[in-house]
């Protein structure tokens, strides 16, 4: 099979970089599939072979996180944009409400969901200082249905890094940091993921769902819509993204043998802390966010001068960094630092960085 001679540094926001192991692991997968000499495209998801790989899937969830069984976990399409859809649909009540917190863009499409379907609270938001920070000292109100939050702020760069008791089911949108990091997951009720930033490729959502939190709406359910009949189908009601899945297994298996969650925490921590300490040196930069609140996986940055911008553009091109160009809605640059990016191209992003400062800045 061809290997890459030119490494390319790979900073896509998402669907983000994945480790080449796996995608080595997953391209052999097309073509032979646990020696059936079938690929896993063509064969049925209720076979034997295909039924380990969504049980292993949905387990090592549950092992990274260190929960019980009062957890199921879920894989479904659609999108983290469903999620913003089955959230309420499955947790609002007719006559109550939900809390929300609005932290960017992905939060406020969770919300605009939520208040089709029923009544929601905005407790607190960050939007008077465009979503530069994380809102801190707001209260969760005792008598909410649900309590949502965003973990990672893909967009704007900034991070949860504490997160609240809550007196009421809270529920994380973590598309973005998911295992990129310790988190205290019992402290969740429902936690979801696109996996195509931090855990996998896109077409398949994870969904991990406190059981005893489910079946109070009195809603009439439609049955794609309801957590309890994809959990009753163990994942399998219909059938699920089955390459997927099987590429997040692969992925979440990499992460497991080489040390799980403290080994990737060290490493992110490491990564984020080089690129933010030269973005704070560097005259011909800086950070777009509150220090605090400095997301670890996307790490938003300005020029100084307007007309540094399109010089650096075309000067990242020789080091063969992709991927950097900021949101559309924030411009800029947005270097992301997902799980599976090395530490080597962070340092090569930094001596990007000192170079060009050389160059146009003395
Ligand atoms: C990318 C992203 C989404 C949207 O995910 P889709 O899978 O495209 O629907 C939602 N929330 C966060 C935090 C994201 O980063």
């Amino acid at each position: 099979m061809k290997t890459l001679t030119q490494k390319v540094h790979n900073f896509s926001a998402g669907p983000g970089i994945l480790p080449q192991e796996v995608l080595q692991e997953a391209a052999e997968a097309c073509i032979n599939f646990d020696n059936l000499n079938l690929s896993l495209l063509e064969i049925s998801h209720r076979s034997k072979n295909y039924v380990k790989v969504m049980d292993e899937a949905r387990q090592i969830v549950k092992e990274l996180f260190e929960v019980g069984d009062e957890y199921e976990v879920l894989y479904l399409g659609g999108g983290a944009s469903l999620q913003f859809a089955m959230v309420p649909y499955n947790l609002l009540t007719e006559n109550g409400y939900a809390a929300y917190l609005n932290t960017g863009v992905w939060a406020s499409k969770a919300i605009k969901e939520a208040s089709i379907l029923g009544n929601v609270k905005v407790i607190a938001s960050s939007e008077d200082k465009k979503f530069t920070y994380i809102p801190k000292n707001y209260t969760i109100p005792s008598d909410a249905d649900y309590f949502h939050c965003t973990s990672n702020n893909t967009i704007y760069g900034t991070e949860m890094f504490e997160f609240p008791d809550s007196p009421v089911p809270m529920v994380c949108d973590m598309s973005s940091d998911i295992f990129s990091r310790k988190v205290d997951a019992k402290k969740f009720a429902l936690i979801y993921a696109g996996a195509q930033k931090n855990m996998g490729p896109a077409g398949c959502t994870m969904v991990m769902v406190r059981k005893d939190i489910l079946g109070k709406t009195g809603r009439k359910m439609l049955s794609m819509l309801d957590y309890r009949v994809h959990i009753k189908g163990e994942s399998m009601y219909n059938t699920p993204p089955v390459f997927p899945v099987y590429v997040t297994l692969l992925t979440l298996r990499w992460l497991k043998r080489n040390g799980g969650i403290s080994w990737i925490e060290e490493r992110n921590k490491k990564k984020a802390e080089m690129l933010y300490q030269e973005i704070d040196r560097n005259t011909c930069f800086k950070g777009t966010v509150e220090k605090e609140d400095r997301s670890r996986m996307n790490v938003c940055f300005v020029t100084t001068k307007p007309e540094y911008e399109p010089l650096f553009d075309e000067w990242v091109k020789q080091y063969n960094i992709s991927g950097i160009k900021g949101h559309r809605d924030v411009g800029g640059y947005r270097a992301s630092l997902y799980n599976a990016l090395p530490l080597e191209s962070v340092e090569v992003l930094v001596e990007a960085m000192q170079e060009f400062e050389k160059k146009y800045a003395s």
